[in-house]
This record gives structure tokens, sequence and C-alpha cells, in this order.
């Protein structure tokens, strides 16, 4: 069987590319149906971009890589579709846009523009032996027990990271750039919760704060989640994309900065209180108690120095805690690294070292925060391939 493009990967990204690549185009995925993890994202609901959306938000060895796909397929663009299929949306927090339905709406957006492009789809596909004869690539692909030999002009990989391997997470991005001559960088999981061997905040779980928590890049200000096994929460996983194995996080408990005043003047009308029950004013009371554990946080405020108040402010702002691990590929949201972009043109994701083949998506080493960013990506860079094989 011979297509113009085939494109390996059915989620984000592929369908994206698929909806704008022109005539000729077979999207392959060994999942029953396509944008598995578009279903679940969002807790159903699918964040599906965000307002505030631009190169600063993800994590790549090159950060200038993303802004010219990024810039021209824009979370403006991707908005414009989805208010074009009239699908509801609201903006839940810092920008960040869910639909009010269901995520399928998305989906189904995406399959009726794929349509509309004449795109083959074939799911529970696996991908076998790819090479390339000097002119064609030729793929084996098993769909219901029958192998097909599939030449195409060109190759778009769209196979997603490692994350979620229950959901069809396989790495195939990783071993295709190798096998045509494109490095990988280390991959690492992201957007995940961290984890502690001592059980320490156990008797805790399912306390939330607010704080701000940093690991090695910037500091995120959000909710954090104490669990069985550790810290999550959007503020951890958020700065879990800057953690490295052995590296401390600081978390700062009070981020507005005010405790220190109210603390001073709460010691002159209700000094005789402990610390604590003015502590957990501010802060949740199991909190409060493996704090005052950790940090002998003891007697009353009217016998705290100004000097010692200053002590557990700077102690409460800077929490340093050793994480032993993460949570894994298992949980882990998103892939961290991957295609190295010194491969990859920034405006058409194809590779330097094998005309008509392309990277998109999670596979790249492209990584978003939280928030969004992630399916951003996965439109722009999707679009740039498309835009670039239709024109070839
Ligand atoms: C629980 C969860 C919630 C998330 N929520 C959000 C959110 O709300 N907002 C946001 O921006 N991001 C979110 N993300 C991240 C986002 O889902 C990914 O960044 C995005 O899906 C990446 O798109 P992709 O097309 O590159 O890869 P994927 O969506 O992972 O698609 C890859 C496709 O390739 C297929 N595939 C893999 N290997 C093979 C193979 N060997 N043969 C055939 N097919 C193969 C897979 O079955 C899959 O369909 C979430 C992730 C998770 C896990």
């Amino acid at each position: 069987m011979d297509v113009k493009t085939l494109i390996i990967g059915a989620g984000a990204a592929g369908m994206m590319c698929a909806a704008h690549a022109g005539s000729g185009v077979l999207l392959v995925d060994h999942a029953k149906a396509p944008g598995e993890k578009i279903r679940i994202s969002g807790g159903g609901r699918c964040n599906f971009t965000n307002l505030y959306a631009g190169p600063e938000n993800f994590i790549s060895q090159n950060p200038h890589f993303c802004k010219s796909a990024l810039k021209r397929y824009t979370q403006w663009d991707f908005l414009d579709l989805v208010n074009a299929y009239g699908i509801a949306w609201h903006e839940k927090t810092l920008g960040q846009l869910f639909c009010d339905n269901s995520a399928k709406d998305i989906i189904a957006m995406l399959r009726a523009e794929m349509e509309k492009a004449g795109a083959q789809l074939w799911l529970r596909a696996e991908v076998g032996e790819i090479t390339h004869d000097g002119s064609s690539f030729c793929v084996r692909v098993t769909k219901d027990g029958k192998t097909t030999n599939v030449t195409a002009r060109n190759l778009v990989v769209a196979s997603g990271g490692k994350s979620i391997p229950k959901m069809g997470a396989t790495g195939l991005g990783y071993r295709v750039a190798a096998q045509f001559g494109l490095d990988v960088t280390d991959i690492r999981p992201g957007l995940v919760p961290l984890t502690f061997s001592d059980d320490r905040f156990k008797a805790i779980a399912g306390t939330t704060t607010h704080g701000t928590v940093a690991a090695g890049g910037p500091a995120f200000e959000e909710a954090l989640l104490f669990t069985h096994r550790g810290l999550s929460g959007p503020a951890i996983l958020q700065a879990s994309s800057y953690w490295q194995e052995g590296d401390s996080i600081c978390i700062n408990l009070c981020p507005d900065g005010t405790l220190q005043e109210w603390l001073r003047t709460q010691r002159q009308v209700a000094g005789r209180k402990a610390v604590t029950t003015h502590l957990a004013q501010h802060l949740p009371n199991r909190l409060v108690g493996l704090l005052a554990e950790e940090m002998q946080i003891t007697g009353n405020l009217g016998d705290q120095s100004d000097a010692a108040l200053d002590e557990l402010c700077t102690l409460l702002a800077n929490w340093r805690l050793r994480p032993s691990g993460s949570e894994g590929y298992r949980t882990a949201e998103v892939t961290l690294g991957g295609v190295d972009t010194a491969g990859l043109s920034s405006s058409t994701m194809a590779a330097k070292t094998q005309a008509g083949l392309y990277f998109i998506g999670e596979c790249v080493d492209v990584t978003g925060w939280l928030g969004g960013y992630n399916f951003q990506w996965a439109w722009s860079s999707g679009w740039a391939a498309g835009q670039a094989i239709q024109r070839a």
C-alpha cells in the first residue's frame, strides 16, 4: 500500500498533523481509540490550551526551538477552532482553558477535521520494522492479523513519550530517531508526584495547603497535597519537572509574606495562646502538628522574641525537603527530554538527517508546564509539520 504520508500515533499531535497535511494521509495507532490521553486529561474535561502560553512555559535543552511553531499556530488559533465547533469552554485558573462538558468534544472535533482532510485512520495497528530505500519509507503495519507494507514519502512520528505505559506509551519515537541518526536527550518523568521513603507525610495524607515550590527552576505558587507516599498537587507537579534525583526542594508555606507581621501583632493581643494555635489560623491543623514536630515549634506566642519569630518565619518560608524519588512514568503526565531538537527544523519539525521524516508532540525534547501547555505544543508542532508536508 502506498500513501503520501504515514503518521504513527493518533494522539493530540498526530491528529492535528493529519488534519493539516493535505491528501494521502494514513494515521496508525495501536490503541483501540484515538486521543486516549485527551480523553482522560484535565479530569475528563481536557485543559486544551492556556491563554498565556509562550516559550517561557516550556522546558528544553534549546529553549528557542519551540518559538517558531508556537508563534505560527497559537492558543488563539486553537481557540478559534474550538469556537467554530461550538464547544463550550471556561477558564479555570491561570489562563487554563477547559471544556465545559467533556474532553470527548475535542477528540470529536479533531476526528471531524481529519475526515474533512480525507485522512485514513487505522486503529489496533501494530508498527513493526521501519526502513527507507532512498526515496520512500517502508513500514510494516499489522492489523487484524494481516501485515501490510506501507510505503510513504513522509513519515511523521507522533507516538508520544513514555508516560502512562498502561495507556499505550512505548517510547517508539526515540527508537526511530536513533535509527535515523538523530540524538535523543536523557528522558525522565515530568509533572509527577514526589515520594519519600520514610512515610513522613502518611499521618497527614489528604491535607492540602497553598504555597510556592521550587526545585532548581522557577518557584510555582499553587496548591500542594500531602499523600501517603509523599507530595503532589499542582505546585509539586510543576516543580517536579525541574527536580533531579538527589536534589532537595524548597517550599514556602507563607508566600504572601504577611505572616511575620501578623504574628507580631498577635503576640500583643493574644500572646497566651500557643504558637501552633496561631499558625493553625494560616495553615491546616494537621500540617501544623507535623511542622511543630519537624521544626520544634513550642511555647506560647507571647514568649517568643522578635528573633525567634523571624527564625520561625524563615523556616516556614524555606522548608527544605529531599524527596527519595518520584512516582515515575506510571503516573507522570509527561516525559521530559526526547528527540534532540538540534536534529530538527524548528519551523517544520523535519529531521535534518533524513528527508521526509518528522517528529512532533511529546516525543520531541519540548515539555510544557502544567496548565494546557503540553496540548498547545502538540497542536502547534502537529500543525507546523502538517503545513510543511502539504506544501512540499
Ligand atoms: C493523566 C494525564 C492528564 C493530562 N492532562 C493534560 C491537560 O489537561 N492539558 C495538557 O496540556 N496536557 C495534559 N497531559 C499531557 C498531554 O496528554 C500530552 O502532552 C499529549 O497527549 C502529547 O500528545 P502526543 O500526541 O505527542 O502524544 P500522545 O497523546 O501520548 O499520543 C501518542 C499516540 O501514539 C500511540 N503510540 C505509541 N506508541 C505506539 C506504537 N509503538 N505503535 C502505534 N502507536 C503508538 C499511542 O497509543 C498514542 O495514541 C496529560 C497527560 C496525562 C497522562
